[in-house]
């Protein structure tokens, strides 16, 4: 089976519009992906005729809403092959999973003069929460380089793994580069020195099938929103053995077994992890998005993303005047790129007004782009709704940029 580009299309509303007076191209999808009327229809439907709040009612909506928001949980632990349910937290996307184990974990396991390893090519989120819990613990933050092409110097790695080292966290593929990284030999090579890892799957969820006890990862965190479900709804899935012995992250309602005025017992994981209001209806649309994704299939959305990654990369290549960053052997179907003697912003700029979406900036990558010696790049980044056309369009865009600047 090969993938409906049609039939996918059409479920997509707003790819279907015009921008700027142009067929709208959408390559912007490392941000966020866009929405399928399943997912949207859902939301609505879940309003119109069930939402009330979880957990705590005894009325039949309540019941409803309760049973569709763990039905998902259960939903999640199956789609990332979890061992357990209780293992997958509900968070409100990849920052806050990452900020909820640096400061749980970081409590429990991290003490002065211990050190936590992330990699040279993190996002913000996978790296700004280690430097607090860095300076909070005064522990030491380690860090993993990669090289020209994107790659993580992987020989480096065993170097800094010692006795010290309480945690390495690492994403599974680079935002702004869009190199994949070998996290299962990352891992296999941490846990020899008995060091827990997290993977950040922000920008590996959507592409790949996961499977978390095959990976051995100890931490996957991802956003909703960037797998087609809406904003705000995230998910931290984690061992067992780590969650049962790590603190609430935030008090409230929801997380507690047992309170007085003097003192309060805390419920087991997931859901001493969830204090307050949970966001029931983003979990019922990230369900949503699980089963569409399911119905299209990770095989043909990985070979559709690839045959898009090859004839992008191919046709880019053959613009004069245009700089790929990130040549990684093992890519996503992300291309960052500069414009000779053009700004990224004024190449986005030029780009949006030819109803053409692209990201420009450093892609909260700050050290990515101090190392590559570059203030930011231009970022097309493709979903499996993407077209060859689409393609076409971005370098006929790219074309007119130039011609403008010449
Ligand atoms: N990590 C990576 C690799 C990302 O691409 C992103 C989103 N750009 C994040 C973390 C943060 O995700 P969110 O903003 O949804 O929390």
């Amino acid at each position: 089976m090969s993938i409906n580009i049609e039939k996918i299309r059409a479920d997509f509303p707003i790819l279907n519009q015009k921008v700027h007076g142009k067929d709208y191209v959408y390559l912007d999808n490392g941000a966020t992906t866009q929405k399928p009327i399943q997912v949207i229809d859902a939301v609505s439907d879940f309003y119109r005729k069930t939402n009330s709040n979880i957990h705590r009612g005894v009325h039949f909506l309540s019941d409803q809403s309760t049973k569709a928001y763990e039905a998902v949980r259960k939903k999640v632990q199956n789609f990332i092959n979890a061992e357990h349910e209780h293992e997958i937290i509900f968070t409100k996307g990849t920052t806050d999973s990452v900020n909820l184990v640096a400061f749980s974990f970081g409590e429990k396991f991290v003490d002065a003069g211990d050190e936590i390893i992330i990699s040279a090519m993190e996002h913000h989120s996978n790296l700004v929460p280690w430097q607090m819990l860095c300076e909070r613990k005064k522990a030491k933050l380690r860090i993993l380089p990669f090289n020209k092409n994107g790659e993580l110097e992987l020989d480096k790695l065993p170097g800094l793994l010692n006795e010290k080292t309480t945690l390495l966290a690492v994403t599974h593929v680079s935002n702004s580069l869009g190199t994949i990284n070998p996290i299962k030999d990352i891992i296999e090579t941490a846990h020899k020195f008995n060091v827990p890892v997290l993977i950040d799957g922000a920008q590996s969820i959507q592409h790949e099938q996961i499977n978390v006890q095959d990976l051995d990862c100890d931490f996957y965190v991802f956003s909703g929103h960037k797998i087609y479900a809406e904003t705000g709804i995230g998910v931290l899935y984690g061992k067992e053995k780590y969650l049962k012995e790590m603190p609430p992250y935030q008090g409230g309602g929801d997380m507690v077994d047992h309170v007085t005025l003097e003192k309060t017992t805390y419920l087991d994981t997931p859901f001493r992890f969830e204090a307050g209001t949970a966001n029931y209806v983003g979990a019922v649309s990230l369900g949503v998005a699980i089963d569409y994704i399911n119905s299209v299939g990770f095989e043909n959305i990985a070979k559709h993303e690839a045959e898009l990654l090859k004839y992008a990369t191919e046709s880019l290549k053959k613009i004069e005047g245009l700089t790929i960053y990130g040549k990684a052997k093992n890519k996503t179907a992300t291309i960052s790129f500069l414009l000779d003697n053009i700004h990224h912003y004024d190449t986005g700029m030029i780009l949006d007004k030819l109803g053409i979406a692209v990201r420009t900036g450093s892609h909260c990558t700050q050290p990515v782009m101090d190392f590559l010696d570059i203030t930011g790049t231009v970022r097309a980044s493709f979903a499996f709704y993407n077209t060859f056309d689409d393609v076409d369009r971005l370098v006929e865009g790219i074309k007119k940029v130039q011609d403008m600047f010449a």
